[in-house]
């Protein structure tokens, strides 16, 4: 029902504010993508704009679809000053969720000669799938070091390079973490799995650059046609899922003695400035911490297999940013610049050229926007638009975004229906779970061209470059 939307850009759609609802609530996206998203992104914005604090807008990215409280693909910032609240549910499970980019010094062809075997090899190499373990067990000392230093803790353990660190948001570690905080369920979860991919749609991915689309953002992100790259899509494990579990539960039940009546039980938030929300705030970023970890683990795993396949393979870390999570930002609102806590939701953060916080590299240009599509068509690299903040405070979509749930997709495809489908391709696909396959058929999703020219076309991201998978290690 496209009779609630006001439209306000040629893509941009606003509901304005009715009932309980602080702010509007916006969405990105053109006709079709509007049309065709779930019902519930619309009624889950609604919700999102009545929660306290709210500052210009609840928005929608063009990839959004329902999620548990938020909508994945949901942006809302609150002000601490003005009873802002922080939620669990608008960071989701998996904490810290996010996605790196590697670029390598060979080509697709070089890829292709090895294909089947390097499939092979990253396959055992990585551990993936439920409750998949690595050959790491950290004791309770190893853990907090770990949930306080993120990345940083990865490399002086030595996996990776002090260089890679550099190429992570918050240089691969969160300021303000409270590992002492984490419950010992959490810590026992994650105690062996560190440097694992997990279930569901994460991935490592080898994929081609198949088409630039801003050639001097590509030079500038050392991206060239036909070059392999690699990048891996996953987040805070089993510590993350835990952490979202008991605060959710935590503020739910908090929520009325706050004051707070919550639209819906899943937006389930405290007060910033509250204990519940400070303590919530201080664990979040431990996860934030151990999502850096994992994936700069993960990173070394890789370099380690590309290693016995190539002389002198280089994977130089392009960028690493997540696309769950609630921080602390400055932003300019109606001319004022007011620290907020953002949270993004699905969606990633997209600081435009100059920024503070880019490294000097990608600080022209600005920070690369790193979008998964699915694994049979292809993802995007694009570049964070000056736009972005205006429109959303510095914010892009994140995937293509399901077309159908989990559930209709096993109904309609089989895992190894899809598995030769895509060799057909000369894709090659290794998963522990065949109904995971299934699940994530790339007819489940919604079309990632699309997504990216209206996120292009709303000023929230330039494309930069097109990638096509050619090896996908899937959870
Ligand atoms: P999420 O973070 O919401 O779980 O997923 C982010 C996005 O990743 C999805 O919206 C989807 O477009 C993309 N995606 C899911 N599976 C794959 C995959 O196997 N390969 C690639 N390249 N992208 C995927
Ligand atoms: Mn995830
Ligand atoms: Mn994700």
């Amino acid at each position: 029902d496209l009779g609630q939307f006001d439209r306000i850009g040629p893509y941009q759609w606003q509901i304005p504010q009715s009932g309980g609802m602080r702010v509007p609530a916006q969405i990105f996206a053109d006709e079709t993508l509007l049309r065709d998203m779930d019902d519930k992104v619309g009624e889950q914005i609604r919700n999102v704009a009545c929660l306290p604090g709210i500052v210009t807008a609840a928005y929608a990215m063009p990839d959004a679809h329902w999620g548990y409280g938020f909508p994945i693909g949901g942006v809302a910032a609150f002000d601490p000053e003005q009873g802002g609240v922080v939620s669990a549910g608008g960071v989701g499970f998996d904490i810290s969720c996010g996605v790196r980019l590697h670029v390598t010094n060979l080509a697709a062809a070089d890829i292709r000669a090895v294909q089947d075997k390097l499939a092979h090899e990253l396959s055992r190499a990585i551990p993936a799938g439920m409750g998949s373990r690595g050959s790491i067990r950290l004791n309770d000392a190893e853990m907090a070091d770990m949930l306080a230093g993120g990345a940083a803790w990865a490399v002086a353990q030595g996996y990776g390079r002090t260089a890679d660190l550099a190429r992570i948001e918050e240089q691969g570690k969160m300021a303000g973490a409270t590992p002492e905080a984490v419950s010992a369920k959490a810590i026992n979860r994650q105690r062996e799995e560190m440097g694992t991919l997990g279930s569901g749609n994460h991935y490592l991915e080898v994929q081609r650059v198949d088409q630039l689309f801003d050639d001097a953002a590509a030079r500038a992100y050392g991206l060239a046609p036909d070059q392999a790259v690699v990048m891996i899509h996953c987040g805070s494990r089993g510590l993350g899922h835990q952490i979202g579990t008991e605060y959710l539960r935590e503020m739910a039940i908090a929520a009325p003695g706050h004051g707070i009546d919550l639209p819906d039980r899943e937006l389930a938030c405290a007060p910033i400035t509250s204990e519940l929300g400070q303590r919530y705030l201080g664990v979040m970023r431990a996860a934030i911490n151990c999502a850096f970890a994992n994936r700069q683990i993960l990173t070394h795993l890789v370099r380690g297999v590309f290693d016995r396949f190539f002389d002198a393979a280089t994977l130089d870390l392009l960028y690493d940013v997540s696309h769950n999570t609630c921080k602390e930002e400055r932003h300019a609102v109606d001319g004022v610049s007011r620290r907020l806590f953002v949270h993004r939701k699905g969606a990633t953060r997209a600081y435009g050229p100059n920024a503070a916080g880019l490294p000097e590299a990608l600080s022209a240009t600005g920070q690369p926007v790193l979008i998964g599509g699915s694994m049979g068509t292809e993802s995007w690299v694009l570049a964070g638009d000056a736009r972005s903040e205006a429109a959303a405070l510095s914010s892009a979509c994140h995937g293509a975004g399901r077309a159908m749930s989990r559930h209709q997709a096993a109904k309609l495809w089989t895992g190894s229906g899809v598995t030769s489908e895509l060799a057909a391709l000369g894709i090659t696909v290794k998963s522990p779970s065949k109904r995971g396959i299934a699940e994530e058929a790339p007819g489940a999703y919604k079309s990632v061209a699309r997504v990216v020219e209206v996120a292009e076309q709303a000023g929230l991201a330039r494309r930069v470059a097109r990638l096509k998978p050619m090896i996908c290690i899937k959870g």
